[in-house]
Formats: structure tokens, C-alpha cells, sequence
């Protein structure tokens, strides 16, 4: 279907669903910037020609992480900038997932949440590649969070991508097995451990040291749930097995976290996978139409709506983010690294590439910012943002 699609379900369906449910500021402010992405409510910009033939006013694009038109492009942009750090050496992906019980804690705690799981996962890879037993090494590592399934339901899982090796205390460079990375269940065991006393430790509302936390660090629980439940309900996961999964090792040694960032980067929906659109049901290709037996699945527009917004992040929530030898710490050790692996020292450009560039590196055939005269590329001489403010809760 026609680019501005998902817009115009937006349009046809979420006054109804505004009007019917009390929706939370979050989900309110992706509602109202997937609605009026590029239209004049977001403001303009102006770009010309510098051989002065051409001059165009745009209206700006929303940039809201939820909008399928701008929230892919921005997580690709990070894995662009990202991918100049990238070690030339096979990497593997964990898939770290999270039970089901756990998404109503999610729901009412996404920023704090997301930020345990990713401590969880990242710490639990961190010390078993450090233990001389498996790895011994630090590995350098990217990671994404995703909240939804194929069908748009809730799936909580990070996907981590990592070195398959890394470097020793001694500064030595250690390839990992490729056919045995890590065993999957002390993997599965110790991240299970970790991340519900990590969850555990986020209900306290005092430091080890008996100060008071900041409000924003403390979980709260769902609202049918006490405390007492919600620990009750960590001691219980913490005797069942969770889903690990380890995928073979991407053998190729340039261009992985590019190819896998695209893998990985999508949002929840990309607008070319809606096929059609009837004013009250919504039809979708499965992203990976290979893992179900019919090539699609529909769902009803307002469903369809509040599906999109479940994923819609909180603002401030970091949901790509990288660790280890590609932390922007560790650049010593990453250099380190890359002259073992015969690679020049990672130098971060001076001068970061603006999006039109990043774009056109990405898209090689991208022309949508050349010059319809002469094919040069357009510059931006002037935006002018939107004075608008998140939109408060309507009075009943
Ligand atoms: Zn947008
Ligand atoms: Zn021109």
C-alpha cells in the first residue's frame, strides 16, 4: 500500500479509541506524531538547490520512534554510526527472552524495566566470556530491544550480537569456538538469576547504604499486583527453564552489524508489509513469512492501532545500545583488538555525517534529496520546528 498508510488508519481509528479508553501520555504523544508526520503541524524545512535551479519547502517529519515512517530510519542511522567501530571477525546472536508473566511489570515500568533487562543480559554474557573456562576474554557487543512478536503482540527479548572472541586481560586476542559459543543452559540459568534479583532490587526503595532512591529508579507494580506478588511471582520464574536461544555464528567477517542491525532494526512494522486496508480490517505480510503457514495475518483496525502503540517506547529509553570493546569507553581496547585483527585504528569522524549523507551511504540509489534539475544534492537552509508541546489529557 501507498507510504502514509499507517497514518491514515491513525486518522480513521484513534479519535474512536481516544474517546472510548483512557489512554496514557505516552501512547497519546506516538498517536499524535504518527498522525501529523509530515504534515504542517510538525513544522517545515527548506531545502535548495546550490546551483540555485531548485528550492523546495518540506514539511518536517516526526521522528517519533513509533512512526514507521521515521522510527526505523533513526535506529539504522545509530547502526550506521555504530558499524564504523566494527571488529572484522565472525559474531554471534543471542536471542534473551523474558516470560510472559513479566509484561505486565513492563507495561507500567518500560524505562526502568528495559534498562534491568539489558544490565541483565549484558552482565550475565560479560562475566561467563570473562571466566578462562569459556572465553576469557571481553567481547564487544550491540544489542536491541524489541517488545513485540510477528503479529504485533507483546514478546519482550533482546537481541545481542556479539564478537566471537575478544580481547584477554593480557590484551591478547581470543577467538571463540564457532560451533560451541556458550552452553545455553548456564547462559539461560544465570541470566534468569540475575535479572529477577535485579527486578528484586528494583522494588527497594532505599539504596544498600540506606539512602532513599530516586522515585524514577523504583519499580512500582501493576495495578491488580502488590509487591508481596510481584516477588512471589520472581520465586516462582526462578524455578521454571527460560528460552535461550544462541544462533550460528555470522562467518562473515565485514559488514555483520550492518546486515545483522538490519535484520534487527526494524521496527515493529515497516509500512510496505500492510497489503490491505478495507476501513475496518488491516492485512500484514509476516516479516519472516518463512516461520508461519499463511503468508499473512489480519487484524482489526483499532486493534491494529492500540498494537502499534504497545510498542511506542517511553521517551528517554534507550532501546539499541552497545557494549564491551564497542562501548566508547573501551576505545583503547578496541584498538587494541583491530590491530590484532590487521585493522587500522577506529577513529570516530570528526565531523559526524549529517542524515542526508548517512542516507545516501546506506541507500546508494536514494534520490529523494537530489536536485530535480541537475541531480545535485539538496541542502537544508532553514527549519522552522513545531512550537507544539506534548498534548495534556483532554478534560472528561
Ligand atoms: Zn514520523
Ligand atoms: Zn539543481
Amino acid at each position: 500500500m501507498k507510504p502514509g498508510i499507517v497514518q491514515r488508519i491513525f486518522d480513521e481509528h484513534f479519535p474512536a479509541i481516544d474517546a472510548g479508553r483512557s489512554l496514557d501520555a505516552r501512547s497519546r504523544w506516538a498517536a499524535q506524531n504518527i498522525r501529523t508526520c509530515r504534515t504542517p503541524w510538525q513544522g517545515y524545512h527548506v531545502d535548495i538547490c546550490p546551483n540555485g535551479d531548485y528550492r523546495i519547502h518540506l514539511n518536517n517529519s516526526c521522528r517519533h520512534r513509533a512512526c514507521p515512517l521515521c522510527g526505523a530510519t533513526e535506529t539504522e542511522l545509530w547502526l550506521e554510526r555504530q558499524s564504523t567501530k566494527e571488529l572484522r571477525c565472525a559474531h554471534h546472536q543471542i536471542v534473551f527472552t523474558s516470560p510472559d508473566s513479566l509484561r505486565p511489570l513492563w507495561r507500567w515500568n518500560r524505562k526502568r524495566f528495559t534498562n534491568l533487562y539489558f544490565q541483565a543480559a549484558w552482565h550475565t554474557l560479560r562475566e561467563l566470556l570473562a571466566d578462562a573456562g569459556h572465553l576469557g576474554a571481553l567481547p564487544g557487543v550491540i544489542a536491541v530491544f524489541q517488545s513485540w512478536s510477528d503479529e504485533l503482540g507483546e514478546h519482550l527479548h533482546l537481541h545481542f550480537i556479539i564478537t566471537s572472541g575478544g580481547l584477554s586481560p593480557s590484551g591478547k586476542w581470543v577467538s571463540a569456538d564457532l560451533e560451541y559459543f556458550l552452553p545455553v543452559p548456564v547462559l539461560a540459568a544465570k541470566f534468569r538469576g540475575k535479572f529477577l534479583a535485579y527486578l528484586r532490587e528494583g522494588f527497594k526503595t532505599h539504596t544498600a547504604t540506606g539512602k532513599p532512591k530516586p522515585e524514577d529508579q523504583i519499580l512500582v507494580p501493576p495495578p491488580d499486583m502488590s509487591v508481596r506478588q510481584c516477588l512471589n511471582l520472581f520465586n516462582k520464574l526462578g524455578r521454571v527453564k527460560w528460552h535461550m536461544q544462541i544462533e550460528p555464528a555470522y562467518a562473515q567477517a565485514r559488514g555483520v552489524m550492518k546486515y545483522a542491525g538490519r535484520y534487527i532494526r526494524r521496527g515493529p512494522l515497516s509500512e510496505r508489509r500492510i497489503l490491505a486496508y478495507d476501513g475496518r480490517r488491516v492485512t500484514i505480510g509476516y516479516a519472516h513469512p518463512e516461520k508461519h503457514s499463511r503468508p499473512t495475518f489480519n487484524l482489526a483496525a483499532q486493534d491494529f492501532v492500540l498494537r502499534l502503540l504497545t510498542h511506542a517506547p517511553e521517551k528517554g529509553t534507550h532501546c539499541a545500545r552497545v557494549y564491551g570493546l564497542y562501548h566508547s569507553a573501551c576505545r583503547e581496547k578496541l584498538n587494541q583488538a583491530r590491530s590484532q585483527l590487521g585493522q587500522p585504528p577506529y577513529e570516530p569522524e570528526a565531523e559526524p555525517p549529517d542524515t542526508h549523507e548517512l542516507l545516501h551511504r546506506m541507500f546508494p540509489d536514494f534520490t529523494g534529496d537530489l536536485c530535480p534539475h541537475c541531480h545535485t544534492r539538496l541542502v537544508t537552509v532553514q527549519v522552522v520546528r513545531r512550537a507544539h508541546s506534548p498534548p495534556r489529557r483532554k478534560a472528561a
